[in-house]
């Protein structure tokens, strides 16, 4: 199972006094299925309750009460494995993993461990250089979450909130095929992207929708691999990187300082921004693993699996090799606009009916650059797609300038407003009244002749004039007339 074949770019390793070390990382997230009912009962699963207010006696594990399968958030796993390009298994199966904790009534997590639903499968992950590395899948299974148990509300007492209990897992395990606190972020972005994509999972890491468990080991580059670390329920891009280069450089001191390094459960200190023992090996839990006697096992008919995969969305890889392919745009500014659901929808209506590129351009430039500034979401742009639509049209008929344009842009994003009207109220439409041009060009040529007469030994200081003509014009004049009377008045 611990493969670790790929080695890595040499500038991803850590290099110490005594030389070179490689970082081997796999990640187990735990994804929560999107479904407005629970994995085994009927019971809400809506965010922000009040605690116990959506709990059913199925959840409660009330003696006697029996799971019920939901069917849909089968469906919804099994769409997850298509998007991971996975083996579906026709035949998978739940089980009882027993342990006991205050805040999982039943004394066990149903979950899937010797038959999951979705198999290997690989995905292709874009890093933030531009590059990219496909990290494989190992499985995918269902489960249920627990309660939580909450410690702050009273100094004597835990309390217990039994809302999340019940509530459907996926959880992911990818192989041991990152070699980076970089890679292994970028692996989190596109699982989350792409579970996005599908509608499977909010993937809402402050709401602790999506977190994962970082498995960490180091070696001398193609070596023997070292024994691993897990490092438990990380719930930000940023402490998953940090326990990473904590947790590497930690093992590699240890190494170095003639230890060995224990296999253990650690956790990550948000504050401190280092990782500590939870629990060792030699205690271990055995889980004491059967299948669950009140389960049928699960068996998916070939008809059911053709209507899913008939019904999945356009998914980021497939929609990035069409605005290449289709639209003419590069790999770079295709995967910046991919890389979101959100983005690329928000893309495609500012570019219908116009030039895909400039479209583009206009997207990732001045749209995505505002949200940037001002650290707004695409889903809260004050600008619609459709009035940058509108804006890029009239950039495309020489209506305005792309100065005027961001003028444009910049009133809507102020005090919002349909583009066409202000631009037409305001008066910014670009003179392409050749007559116009020429009279203000005569005017200045006229309070400049001595620039004037430079101008045809000189004529890179045509510029100099083009600049006060669209000085003159309040950015208005169309730079090509502009440009073009110059020539004749200047250089001829
Ligand atoms: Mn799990």
């Amino acid at each position: 199972m611990f493969t670790a074949e790929r080695v890595a770019d040499k500038s991803d390793w850590i290099t110490t006094d005594t030389g070179d070390w490689e970082i081997i990382i796999g990640l187990e997230i735990h994804a929560q299925v999107a479904s407005k009912a629970k994995l085994f009962s009927g019971a809400a699963t809506e965010y922000g309750a009040e605690p116990n207010t959506q709990v059913s006696l199925v959840d409660a594990a009330m003696p006697g009460m029996l799971p019920v399968l939901n069917e849909y958030c089968v469906e919804q796993a099994v769409r997850t494995g298509m998007g991971l390009r996975a083996q579906i298994n026709a035949f998978s199966r739940f089980d009882r993993k027993n342990y006991f904790y205050p805040d999982l009534p039943q004394g066990y997590q149903i979950s899937q461990l010797y038959h999951p639903i979705v198999g290997e499968g690989e995905m292709l992950v874009e890093l933030d250089d531009g590059d990219s590395i496909t990290v494989g899948i190992e499985r995918l299974h269902l489960e249920q979450d627990a309660g939580k148990s909450i410690h702050d509300l009273d100094p004597n007492a835990t309390y217990v909130d039994l809302n999340r209990c019940g509530v459907a897992l996926m959880e992911i395990v990818s192989k041991p095929d990152m070699r980076s606190a970089r890679e292994a972020a970028g692996y989190v972005r596109k699982l989350r992207s792409l579970v996005r994509y599908l509608g499977t999972c909010d993937g809402d890491m402050e709401k602790g929708n999506l977190r994962a468990d970082v498995n960490v080991s180091v070696r001398r580059p193609g070596g023997e691999l070292g024994t691993r670390c897990e490092i438990k329920n990380l719930n930000s891009m940023r402490f998953i990187q940090q326990a990473i280069e904590y947790e590497a450089r930690r093992q590699i001191q240890i190494i170095e300082d003639g230890g060995t390094v224990d296999q253990e459960t650690r956790l990550f200190n948000t504050d401190t921004g280092e990782t500590r023992t939870m629990r060792s090996k030699e205690d271990a839990h055995d889980y004491r693993y059967f299948p669950d006697p009140d389960l049928l096992p699960v068996k998916l008919s070939e008809d059911w699996l053709a209507r899913i995969k008939a019904d999945l969305p356009e998914l980021p890889d497939e929609k990035k090799i069409r605005y290449v392919k289709d639209f003419g745009l590069s790999e770079y500014d295709a995967g910046v606009l991919v890389s979101d659901r959100e983005k690329a929808a928000y893309y495609e209506e500012v570019a219908k009916g116009n030039d895909k590129k400039l479209a583009a351009n206009w997207v990732l430039n001045e749209v995505f650059g505002k949200l940037n500034k001002e650290n707004v979401e695409i889903t809260d742009c004050p600008v619609s797609a459709a009035a940058n639509c509108a804006i890029v049209a009239m950039i495309s008929s020489d209506v305005i300038s792309g100065k005027i344009a961001k003028q444009v842009f910049e009133i809507c994003w102020e005090e919002g407003g349909d583009p066409v009207a202000i631009v037409e109220e305001r008066g910014l439409k670009q003179v392409t009244d050749t007559g116009a041009i020429e009279a203000m060009i005569d005017e200045i040529i006229a309070a400049n002749p001595d620039q004037a007469a430079k101008v045809k030994d000189k004529p890179k200081t045509l510029g100099w004039f083009v600049g006060q003509v669209m000085k003159a014009s309040q950015g208005k004049a169309n730079p090509q007339a502009v440009n073009k009377i110059l020539c004749e008045k200047l250089l001829d």
